[in-house]
């Protein structure tokens, strides 16, 4: 089995501690991450009604099922020719979105004329979701450091039609010199991303443990930064795209055992490691959710709805 991890390019210390955490289904998530991931969009309905860009597209031939944690989010199961050259897309009626990747906004349940702060936005996938079910009204902090990155995202949002959202090129970490207070927040943290080995193969070979400790150590700073700045009664979803439970479990747990704040219940995915290499974490961590390859046929996803009391 371990074999078999090597094989496929897996690191001997990523491959031990997959089949420590997860046995011989380690080998299902890494089988399932060697196909491509289906192609999924969320449609803009900043632009257009569900039901009308659906017509649309099936009369051109497109066919696709529903995601099931987003009303708005459709996987394509025939697409006759590149859905990225249609002028649906081209105008902005969708946005192509990895389906895991819906969850965060709609988990948070932002209303319209709230303030939200998305801490890391580029290149605005999330951002545009939350602006989407915001219906365009309220406002949304959306930070990134990466400036080609904030140019795409900028590019990304004026095409879908978001008026809401102001984009600050500049640290999260300094969330708190803006002096506002949100009513809710989003983390998607910048991680080692080994949920996306689909699209990143190289990531099999080249992440460290110094790695998954760096990124853990800034996951850490900026949940903090966001939960000061949150209202009490306020909602901050976190979420990555890594599989690794020092950037997932271990910091939520950080969390419940030194903030004022409880973990809120979300519908889809797995609950999330309770044990995770023989670490017994509270019990509530299981409301914390995880998506997994083999499963749900999405990219290695976790996330968390924690309410600041
Ligand atoms: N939420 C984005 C989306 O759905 O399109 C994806 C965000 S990606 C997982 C993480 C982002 O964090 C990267 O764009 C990276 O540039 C950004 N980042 C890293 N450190 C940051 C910091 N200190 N403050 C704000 N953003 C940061």
């Amino acid at each position: 089995m371990l074999e078999r991890l090597f094989s496929l390019g897996y690191s001997r210390t990523f491959a031990e501690r997959y089949y420590e955490l997860w046995g011989e289904r380690a080998l299902r998530i890494a089988e399932a991450m060697e196909r491509p991931l289906p192609r999924c969009f969320r449609v803009n309905t900043l632009r257009i009604t569900l039901q009308e860009l659906t017509k649309l597209l099936n009369r051109k031939g497109f066919q696709f099922k529903r995601v099931p944690w987003a009303r708005e989010g459709f996987c394509l199961t025939r697409e006759p020719f590149s859905i990225t050259s249609t002028p649906e897309y081209l105008s902005g009626l969708l946005y192509i979105q990895e389906a895991s990747s819906m969850y965060p906004p709609v988990a948070l349940e932002p209303k319209p004329g709230e303030v939200i702060a998305d801490m890391a936005a580029a290149p605005g996938g999330k951002t545009s979701y939350l602006a989407q079910l915001m219906e365009n009204k309220g406002l949304i902090y959306a930070f990134d450091v990466g400036e080609e990155r904030l140019k795409e995202t900028r590019l990304n949002l004026s095409r879908l039609g978001v008026i809401n959202t102001v984009l600050i090129h500049g640290s999260a970490l300094h969330i708190d010199e803006l002096g506002v207070e949100f009513d809710g927040i989003l983390l998607d943290a910048p991680c080692t991303g080994s949920g996306t080995i689909h699209k990143n193969p190289e990531r099999k070979a080249n992440r460290t443990m110094e790695d998954v400790k760096f990124c853990q150590g800034l996951q850490m700073k900026l949940l903090e930064k966001g939960l000061e700045v949150l209202k009490k009664g306020g909602t901050l979803v976190y979420s990555t795209c890594s599989l690794e439970p020092e950037e997932n479990e271990f910091v939520i747990q950080w969390v419940l055992d030194n903030f004022d704040v409880e973990l809120l219940p979300l519908r889809y995915g797995e609950p999330a490691l309770r044990k995770p290499f023989g670490v017994e974490l509270s019990e509530e961590i299981e409301k914390a959710r995880r998506f997994y390859p083999d499963k749900h046929g999405t990219s290695g996803f976790f996330v968390a709805k924690l309410r600041k009391l």
